[in-house]
C-alpha cells in the first residue's frame, strides 16, 4: 500500500489554515536565502507558496553570496527581535564560508521553525520538545495516519544526520521501537535492513536499498532525494521491485516531501501561538 504523503500534506495545510482563520492570529515565516543556489531557490519558492496557501505571512531576504557573515547575523538579530515574524528559517545550505552552525545558533529558539538549534535538539532528546525537524516529523505523522504504531517493532534507521536520521531515530524511540541506525561505515548493511518491521532510508543514492535487503512486509519510508538526468526525482529505494515485497512504502515523489512541506507550516502556526 502506497503512503499517501502529497494527500496527508494537503490536510496538514487545510488544518493549520482552519486554525489561522478561527484564532485570527497571522503567523510570519522569514525565510532567509543567501546566494543563488538553483535547488534553494526551489525549496524557497515552494515555502513562500504553501505559507500564501495556508495564510501565514512570509518575508523573503535574499542576501548576495558575497554579504558575508556579520550581515546574515545582524540580519537574524533583527528578525529575532522582530513582534511579527514568528519563524525563522534559513535556506541551508549556506554558500562556502559562511559558519552554518554559528548562523543556526544564532536564530532565536522560539522561533526556529526548522528545529535544527541546540535547544531545540536538546529538547527532542529529553522529549520535552516545542518543535520537531520537519521531515521525520512528517515520517511519524504519516505513520500515525495509516495507523502503524513504531510501538515494540524493530525500526533501521540508514542515514544518521542532525536533520534527518539522528532525530528520527530519536522520535521512533519516544514511540517505544528499537531502533538501530545505520551509516556510511555500517558494515553489512543488508543485514541490519532485513530486520526492519520499519524501515527509514535518508541516504540520497539511487537505489541504495534493493529487493533483495527488505523484510516481506515491511513499512518502507524513503526520505532520499536523487536527481534523476533528464529531470525528475527519486528516492533511495528500488520503488518497484520493493514495492512487491513492502506492506506500506512512500512513494518518491509525492511521500515524505511534501510532509516536510506541511509541516514547515505547522512549525510555524505553533511558533506564532506559543510566541502570542
Ligand atoms: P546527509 O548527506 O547529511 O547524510 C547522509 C547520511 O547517509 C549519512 O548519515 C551517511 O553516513 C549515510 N550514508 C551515505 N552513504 C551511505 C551508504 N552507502 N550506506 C549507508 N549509509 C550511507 O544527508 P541528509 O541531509 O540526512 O539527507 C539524506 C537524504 O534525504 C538526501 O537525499 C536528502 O536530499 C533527503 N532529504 C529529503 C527530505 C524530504 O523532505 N524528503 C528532507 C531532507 C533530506
Amino acid at each position: 500500500m502506497v503512503l499517501d504523503g502529497k494527500g496527508l500534506a494537503k490536510k496538514v495545510l487545510e488544518n493549520v489554515k482552519a486554525q489561522i482563520e478561527s484564532t485570527g492570529l497571522t503567523p510570519g515565516l522569514a525565510v532567509v536565502i543567501v546566494g543563488d543556489n538553483p535547488a534553494s531557490r526551489v525549496y524557497v519558492n515552494n515555502k513562500k507558496k504553501d505559507c500564501a496557501e495556508c495564510g501565514i505571512k512570509s518575508e523573503e531576504f535574499a542576501l548576495p553570496e558575497n554579504a558575508g557573515e556579520g550581515k546574515l547575523l545582524a540580519l537574524i538579530d533583527e528578525l529575532n527581535n522582530r513582534k511579527d515574524i514568528h519563524g525563522i528559517l534559513v535556506q541551508l545550505p549556506l554558500p562556502v564560508g559562511y559558519a552554518q552552525e554559528k548562523v543556526i545558533q544564532a536564530i532565536s529558539p522560539a522561533k526556529d521553525v526548522d528545529a535544527f538549534h541546540m535547544l531545540n535538539v536538546g529538547r527532542i532528546f529529553t522529549g520535552n520538545y516545542s518543535f520537531l525537524p520537519c521531515t521525520p516529523a512528517g515520517v511519524i505523522e504519516l505513520l500515525d495516519a495509516y495507523d502503524i504504531d513504531p510501538k515494540g517493532k524493530h525500526c533501521v534507521v540508514v542515514g544518521h544526520s542532525n536533520i534527518v536520521g539522528k532525530p528520527m531515530a530519536m522520535m521512533l524511540l519516544h514511540r517505544h521501537a528499537t531502533v538501530t541506525i545505520c551509516h556510511i561505515h555500517t558494515v553489512d548493511l543488508a543485514s541490519f535492513t532485513r530486520q526492519a518491521d520499519i524501515l527509514v532510508c535518508a541516504v540520497g543514492k539511487v537505489n541504495l536499498i534493493t529487493a533483495d535487503m527488505v523484510k516481506q512486509g515491511a513499512v518502507v519510508i524513503d526520505v532520499g532525494i536523487n536527481r534523476k538526468e533528464g529531470g525528475g526525482i527519486c528516492g533511495d529505494v528500488d520503488y518497484e521491485a520493493v514495492s512487491e515485497k513492502a506492506s506500506y512504502i512512500t512513494p518518491v515523489p509525492g511521500g515524505v516531501g511534501p510532509m516536510t512541506r506541511a509541516l514547515l507550516m505547522r512549525n510555524t502556526l505553533e511558533a506564532a501561538k506559543n510566541l502570542n
